[in-house]
């Protein structure tokens, strides 16, 4: 797949040689790599030249080496971007919430609207001192970044918290940049249930103001950390489609981060996209490793049930040891109630570690299963694309139109 421009820069190095430089996670680890014959390469290759491939949910953010510095290091907003990494990753698209749930800077737990915007601020500016990402502002976007050999970002948010039940800032984090968002994370909040409570109230007035405002600013709304009332109800409410960006098969590993047939089918019978996630210990299969695998097990089992047409990959991976990352934060937010994390026995999901090779891997997996060109052209990007220019009110004809559509025959 085609590697992307990328002239050397390291996160911040604009701050000089005097800025202490921490050891960093590999960014071109591969734990596994999905093998095709000549042929099956030659056509991925093909599908992918012609169309996008697009991660509705993984993370540029590198950890440190050693497990000892992570809590450190996550506390304070200069995170290291994996520019390398992308480069070499095949993903044209990236939809990433630059940690933005572990961005509690000024307090031990949570996310201040000052830490927010110091937290998309400082990335911003790391950005613009690099050539290799871009940021997405709409589709144009998204062509324009590939014809330059670049990986387009879509900023997103885990939740809305920050905004603290002031609708206004939601124009004002559209002005920053946000596209997509979440409207719970895990736990309830001003608008909603989270999948991790006990009991979910459902949207509340509130969240159903959000949800209006959302989708007339045009920023997808994101339901992959809403408890099942809450994204029944906001799916109903939405105007527009809606995304589940980083989910997976309730029935296959029953875990309340997982999503129900119910909330899938409804999402996918509104026009929406499920993304289908590789993060450790949440798509499992019983009796499986949690390898590539038993994350396409998810992934057969959700297309099957909606329509491929409504499924995608949101792998939520990142560089480094995702899961070192998770036990120094499970105590902090919670998320042990929605997945559980052995205390030890298990380093990573094989083929699916890190955004380096999993929406290259996820991709030969389906050409290496009969998936059909176009199907999979789907799944790469088209799928997305297609509930985009709804939620994103781009209904207008385009510049790309041509090549979204008669001009690509897999489209
Ligand atoms: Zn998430």
């Amino acid at each position: 797949m085609a590697v992307k421009r990328y002239d050397g820069y390291r996160s911040f190095a604009y701050l000089g040689e005097a800025e202490r430089r921490l050891e960093l996670a590999d960014e071109e680890a591969i734990s596994q790599r999905v093998t095709l014959t000549p042929e099956q390469r030659r056509r991925l290759e093909g599908i992918v030249d012609l169309g996008l491939v697009i991660s509705l949910r993984d993370h540029g953010f590198v950890l440190p080496a050693h497990q000892g510095e992570i809590l450190d290091y996550c506390r304070q907003p200069r995170t290291a971007y994996a520019y390398r990494g992308l480069a070499l990753s095949g993903v044209d698209v990236l939809f990433d919430s630059f940690m933005d749930s572990l961005a509690f800077f000024s307090s031990g737990r949570q996310v201040t609207w000052h830490d927010l915007l110091t937290n998309l601020g400082m990335r911003y500016c790391d950005l613009a001192h690099q050539d290799t990402v871009v940021v997405a502002r709409g589709l144009e976007d998204f062509w324009r970044a590939k014809r330059s050999r670049q990986v387009a970002v879509v900023p997103c948010l885990e939740m809305p918290d920050p905004i603290e039940g002031d609708l206004d800032r939601l124009d004002v984090l559209y002005g920053f940049g946000i596209r997509c968002m979440g409207l719970t994370y895990n736990h309830a909040n001003a608008f909603g249930g989270g999948c991790a409570d006990p009991v979910d109230q459902g949207l509340t007035a509130l969240g159903r103001q959000a949800v209006r405002r959302l989708n007339r600013l045009g920023i997808a709304i994101d339901l992959a950390h809403c408890g099942e009332k809450t994204s029944l109800q906001a799916i109903e409410a939405s105007e527009q489609p809606v995304l589940m960006s980083h989910v997976g098969a309730r029935r296959l590993w029953d875990v309340p981060r997982l999503k129900s047939d119910a909330v899938l089918k409804a999402c996918a019978e509104a026009g929406g996209v499920v993304g289908i996630m590789a993060a450790p210990f949440t798509t499992q299969v019983t009796g499986q490793p949690h390898t590539i695998e038993a994350v396409m097990a998810h992934f057969e089992y959700v297309a099957n049930l909606v329509g491929i047409e409504h499924v995608a990959l949101g792998p939520d991976t990142l560089f480094g040891d995702h899961v070192a990352l998770q036990r120094v934060f499970d105590a902090h937010l919670g998320l042990s109630a929605t997945h559980e994390v052995p205390k030890s026995g298990f380093s990573g999901v094989l083929g699916m570690e890190n955004p380096r090779e999993a929406m290259q891997n996820a991709l030969a997996w389906l050409v290496s299963h009969g998936y059909s060109d176009q199907e999979i052209a789907g799944v790469a990007g088209a799928n997305v694309i297609r509930a985009l220019r709804r939620i994103w009110l781009e209904i207008q004809p385009s510049e790309n139109r041509a090549i979204e559509s008669s001009e690509n025959p897999l489209l």
